[in-house]
Formats: C-alpha cells, structure tokens, sequence
C-alpha cells in the first residue's frame, strides 16, 4: 500500500492565475474571471499580492458599490504566501492564521505560481475527493496478472487458478485479448471435460481491462458493473501493465487518508503536550497566595503529599504541622479597617517566612490563619518552634501601634494516617488553645 503523507501544497495548487490590476473597473474584473473560468484575480503591487474574489465582488455590488468603481476602491485582501513544498496542514494554519480563505503559492525563488484555497486543501485530503483525482496509474505497478499466450494448454497453467479472485489473462503482443478464471476450470472438472486444449479454447473474450489512466472512481464503478475483483489495467496501447484489485484502491484512499490522520492526531499529541505544560506553568503560579506571598492551600496539600511519601519510601523522620490562628483578627478589622488587616497579615507572612527554615513550607491556609509543616520535626520540636513564634508575635509592634496575638495547633503525623485525619487533629488542638484564652500553643493529645 502506497504510504501517502499529507500532500504538499504545489501538487493541489490552483496553477491558472490571473492578474488584475487596481486600474481596472470591476466590471472588467469581472469579465476576466469569466472569460478564464476562475473565481478570483490577483493584483500584484509591488512585492505585495491582493486577491479580489467573486464572493469580495458580490459582497461590493450588494453593498451598493458600482461595476464602474475601480479595483482600487474595491474590497481587495493582502494575501499571504506559502512555499509549494509546505504541507497542507502548514497551509491549514495559515489560513487560519490569516483570517483570509486563499493563499499564494510561491516557489523557492519566491515567484508566485498558484493559489491556493481552504477549499482546495480539504477538498485534498478528502477520501470521495481522492477516489476522484486518484487514477489507477497511481497504485497499479506493483503486481502483474498471471499471462498466457493462447497457444498454451490449461492442464499444463490450471494450477495458477486456486483461489476464486485468481484469472489467468491470454495475451497477444502484450494485449489482453482473453480470460481464464477459477470458474472454468471448475466446469471443465465437474463435466469431466478435457483439459488438454489451448487456453483460446475456454476463454472468455473479449476482457475488460482498465485504462491507466481512469480515476479510482471509475475503475471501482466498471468493476462494479463487472462484478470483477480486480481490474486489469492497460496502458495506451491497451498493452496489460498491471493489475488491482477493489480493496487495494479502497485502502489506498483511505489509506492516505488514515496517515493524514495520524500525522495530525500527532500533532494534535505536541499540541495538547504544550499545553499542559503551559497548564503546569500557571499551576505553579497558582501556588502562591496573591496577599503574603506564601504557599496557598494547594501548595501545603502538595508539600503534605510529598512528606507522607517522604515517610512511607524513605523512612523519613516524622514531620509536623502548626496551625496558626490569628486571635480575634475579626476586631482588628473592624477596628482598624481592613487594609491594616491585610497589612498585618502581609506582616505576619514575612515574619513567618523569615522564621522558618528552607525544608520548611509556610503557607497561609486562608483568612488569617497560617499553616507551617516541619521536616523531621518531632512534636516536641514543633512545640518550641510554635511558642517561639507566637512569643515574637506577641512582641511585635504592628503598624497603627496594633498588637497582635496568635494561637496554635500542633500534631506529628503518625505514618499510615490520612491527610485530613492528621489536619483534623491539629485543627483540634488549636481549638483547644482558643478556650483556654488565646495567645497559647496547643499540642494534639494523641501522641
Ligand atoms: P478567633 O480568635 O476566634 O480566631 O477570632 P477571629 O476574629 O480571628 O476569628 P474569625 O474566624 O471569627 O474571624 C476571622 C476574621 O479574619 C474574619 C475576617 O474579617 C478576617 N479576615 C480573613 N481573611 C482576611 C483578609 O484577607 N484580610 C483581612 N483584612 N481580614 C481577613
Ligand atoms: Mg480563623
Ligand atoms: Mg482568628
């Protein structure tokens, strides 16, 4: 099977150009097109090319332009360009691109030799269009029929015929003059007849050959009509050149159709690869909480993933988490307003980030309560690292001389426990320190 890529763009090129110029009237445009059977015109002007189209042309007279106007004044497009050696999915883009339906076709010396139209490109990767374009001289050639003289006997060739597609073709001077098919030897077997005459004695003629050069659609409607398998295809001088059968020129069809298929479910694969980095790219972005600056929830879900993991395969030390709570935040607000709320909280999230360590992650778990995992950090650990935040809180000055508090949670995560049953514990534990009145460290009771 011919493994048929996407075409290149010279081989469907609309090659008859005709060339307009901004001095004619339209109606003389017109007269053009029609004269040379073309729904377009090119008008170049300097190294610049336009098109004016009988659908631009229609579109202007509808509007209420005049046949007199000059082109000058009518709707005419600056085209694009395109190497005749591109394929037609680069062209694909381009029109898409450029917004524009035709493009010229330029060769590698950039002299324009084509246009060329979306109408042109899809109707060639179409498989009904290709049947119709295709001729059999495309994919014959690569088997030959059986061929006999017919002086030979069928007893001595009969073996060739063994299956029901199988035919031997009796030639004369390279011409197909008859057949010989399964079926007749299944005659001469089953009347007992002999099989010692000349192949001229049981053939059938005259043979329906197929000229090389029918399209696909053709040769698959003569043999249609012939109820043949395969179709003997002769050339010019009706010499037998090769022979093809209904489903080689089916699958040739949509066999290039298939590949054009997969190179573009290829590119499809680059496209949605890009992106979903491109995805990956504003996930990272993502992570980062707009106020403070500190990781966000989605980041503290992701560096909690990667701890427990860090625990299971590599045997890590535990880890620990604080949650902190700024106290009664909601006073400050109403207060202070709150832009000095979002000030503090900015604050808060520096001192926070300055305070812990690099295999720390600080992240701000929302409103004003902040979430700090510890690596390798055992409860009593986190402990320390949790008052000694809260006291240098408690000491600070905020802006507008506004002092702050904060509570907190602590817990160490017990291997084989869930996310969010480890989150619950140290949630309890901060909901602790708030009854006892604020301003303290809470540890989880489980451990
Ligand atoms: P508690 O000590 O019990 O934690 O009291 P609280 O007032 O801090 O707690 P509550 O959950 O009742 O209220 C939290 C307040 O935090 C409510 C909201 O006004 C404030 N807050 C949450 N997010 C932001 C923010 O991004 N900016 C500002 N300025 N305030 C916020
Ligand atoms: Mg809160
Ligand atoms: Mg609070």
């Amino acid at each position: 099977m011919n493994a048929l890529t996407l075409p290149t763009i010279g081989t469907i090129a609309q090659r008859t150009i005709v060339k307009g110029n901004f001095t004619m009237t339209v109606r003389i445009a017109a007269e053009l097109m029609r004269q040379h059977d073309v729904n377009s015109l090119l008008i170049e002007d300097g190294v610049q090319r336009f098109i004016f189209s009988i659908d631009e042309l229609l579109e202007f007279l509808h509007q209420g332009g005049s046949a007199n106007s000059l082109l000058r004044e009518a709707p005419v497009h600056l085209i694009a360009c395109i190497e005749e050696g591109s394929k037609v999915n680069h062209a694909l883009e381009l029109l898409e691109h450029t917004g524009q339906r035709y493009l010229g076709v330029i060769n590698h010396a950039a002299d324009l030799v084509g246009l060329i139209s979306r109408h042109d490109i899809l109707h060639s990767i179409d498989p009904a269009a290709l049947m119709e374009r295709r001729v059999v001289g495309d994919i014959f050639a690569r088997k030959m029929p059986v061929m006999f003289t017919a002086d030979w006997i069928l007893e001595d060739v009969m073996h060739h015929l063994r299956k029901w597609d199988d035919s031997i073709v009796v030639v004369d001077a390279g011409r197909a003059i008859g057949l010989i098919t399964p079926q007749h030897v299944f005659d001469v077997m089953m009347q007992e007849q002999s099989a010692q005459h000349p192949l001229a004695h049981y053939m059938v003629s005259p043979v329906i050959t197929t000229p090389i050069n029918f399209t696909l659609q053709q040769a698959m409607e003569q043999m249609h009509e012939h109820l043949l398998n395969q179709a003997i295809v002769v050339d010019q001088q009706q010499r037998v050149v090769g022979l093809v059968s209904q489903s080689e020129m089916i699958g040739y069809a949509y066999g290039s159709w298939i590949n054009i298929m997969q190179s573009q479910a290829a590119e499809l694969h680059a496209l949605i690869a890009s992106l979903q980095q491109k995805a990956s790219g504003l996930e990272l972005l993502t992570l980062k909480d707009d106020l403070t600056g500190l990781g966000n929830r989605r980041q503290f879900h992701q560096q909690m993933v990667a701890e427990i993991d860090r625990m299971r395969r590599y045997h890590a030390k535990p880890f620990s988490l604080v949650m902190f709570d700024v106290d009664h935040f909601k006073k400050v607000n109403d207060h202070h307003g709150h832009l000095v709320g979002d000030t503090a909280l900015r604050r808060m999230g520096a001192e926070l980030n300055g305070f812990t360590r690099a295999t720390d992650t600080a992240c701000r778990w929302g409103g004003e309560e902040f979430a700090v995992l510890l690596s390798s950090t055992s409860l009593e650990a986190a402990a320390i690292f949790a008052t000694r935040f809260k006291t240098l809180i408690q000491n600070l000055e905020f802006p507008n001389g506004l002092k702050i508090t904060v509570s907190a949670g602590v817990g160490e995560y017990v291997l084989g426990e869930s996310e969010n049953l480890f989150f619950e514990r140290v949630d309890q534990a901060l909901y602790r320190a708030k009854d006892k009145g604020r301003n303290c460290v809470e540890l989880d009771e489980r451990q």
